[in-house]
């Protein structure tokens, strides 16, 4: 009798039991009976500030939306025109047939908003990331970057298969050490963010360029966390510190102060726009709706008039600052440096709880734990929005106060 498929099988390798401490971890979580911190559905979305989540009217401190741009009149207006005059989608490849009017206004938007000759919008930030590193630093380059780099860094390195050299958080004199040992010759790429979105704080961009630049290195600076607030113009962390004209490439993305979807490279180098033709991120992937284009040309725009709400997120940070040290918490920054505050808890579990207490009271923040987060902390991440009012403000104090209380954390 012919034996069945089934029967000759070779058992195969599972190759999600990798995973198994991760499912366990949350399971154990979850058992605890506590709402599930990375499965929050916003039902309705009723401004820059408040949504609907999970049932409950509830003030958002965790989003990146820190210019309040996602509500704006004029930047819906005119993704809503888009949307009727070119469709709903490109369906191609910027280098074939995905390049359409507004990508192109977009990219000049970003010319004029940093002052820089080129511009390369790519579909997020991430694949910004991804294929200007790995298109720039390939074989035989190095690059020496910053240990507690985004995700979106790190991968860029490893798809260009350069040497990777990390350095310690924000430790100027180590990167100086990374930077000499290279051998002579040698391509170099020094990889920098303006704000570090996990602990909130800013990179001593000034000394770590100069001596970039010393060691004949390029650099990149991703600002994906400062564009629109930090900066006489609101071009990030690079600006406010003097060394904009010094650094080769600065990433950006969409996603954050502009309130769409999107990632960009801006740069002097002459001969940037090669990299049109031969970075993979970009070629071989369909390009942003027109819409979505339209929509960002605009908030950029208005960005560069943003000073008021510009000195309105940073008393919202001040306060909140300050509020949470006064009540006992301990946070990632002695003072504010950003528009991101990130609340250290004891362990996952209390973090967790914490999280959950505060969500019932009706605020929602990141919980962010281990891998993503520096030295295996768990952080309750908030993030301020210039639509954010100084009452909401106290009412969020109140809030962290009668959670702490609750929890055992104050
Ligand atoms: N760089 C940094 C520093 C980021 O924090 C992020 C996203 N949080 C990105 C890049 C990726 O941006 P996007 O969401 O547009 O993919």
């Amino acid at each position: 009798m012919a034996s069945t498929t089934t029967e000759t099988a070779a058992e195969a390798v599972d190759l999600l039991a990798k995973f198994d401490p991760i499912i366990q971890t949350r399971e154990q979580l979850l058992s605890a009976g506590v709402e599930d911190p990375f499965n929050l559905v916003m039902e309705q979305v009723l401004s820059p500030t408040r949504a609907i989540c999970n049932g409950r009217d509830t003030i958002l401190l965790g989003t990146y939306n820190y210019m309040g741009m996602t509500f704006d009149e004029d930047v819906i207006a005119a993704g809503k025109q888009a949307m009727e005059d070119f469709g709903a989608g490109t369906t191609g490849s910027r280098v074939l047939n995905g390049t359409f009017r507004d990508h192109r206004d977009v990219e000049a938007a970003l010319r004029e908003f940093y002052d820089m000759d080129h511009a390369m919008v790519f579909s997020t930030g991430y694949q910004a990331n991804l294929g200007i590193i790995s298109t720039l630093a390939g074989k035989g380059d190095y690059i020496i970057l910053d240990i507690d780099s985004h995700a979106s860094i790190w991968d860029g390195c490893a798809m260009g298969n350069a040497e990777v050299v990390p350095f310690k958080h924000n430790d100027i004199e180590a990167l100086e050490k990374r930077l000499k040992r290279v051998p002579e010759g040698a391509g170099k790429l020094v990889v920098l963010e303006g704000v570090y979105s996990m602990m909130g704080d800013v990179a001593p961009l000034r000394e770590m360029v100069r001596i970039a630049k010393e060691n004949g290195a390029m650099v990149l600076v991703d600002e994906a966390h400062s564009m629109g607030f930090i900066g006489e113009h609101g071009r990030g962390v690079a600006e406010e510190q003097g060394v904009l004209a010094d650094v080769d490439f600065i990433i950006g993305t969409f996603s954050k102060s502009v309130g769409t979807v999107g990632g960009f490279c801006v740069s002097n180098h002459p001969k940037f726009e090669v990299l049109r033709l031969v970075c993979r991120p970009y070629v071989f992937t369909a390009a942003l709706p027109p819409s979505v284009m339209a929509s960002s040309a605009v908030s950029i725009r208005k960005l560069m008039h943003g000073g008021n709400k510009r000195t309105h997120l940073w008393e919202n940070s001040r306060t909140l600052h300050q509020g949470l040290i006064d009540l006992g918490f301990k946070l990632g920054t002695e003072t504010p440096q950003s528009a991101i505050i990130a609340v250290i808890m004891p362990d996952l579990e209390k973090g967790a709880m914490m999280w959950e207490a505060l969500l019932k009271e009706g605020l929602y923040v990141n919980l962010a734990r281990p891998p993503a987060t520096p030295a295996g902390m768990t952080l309750l991440r908030c993030s301020l929005c210039a639509e954010h009012s100084a009452e909401q403000v106290q009412t969020i104090l109140g809030m962290f106060e009668r959670a702490g209380t609750a929890i055992g954390i104050i």
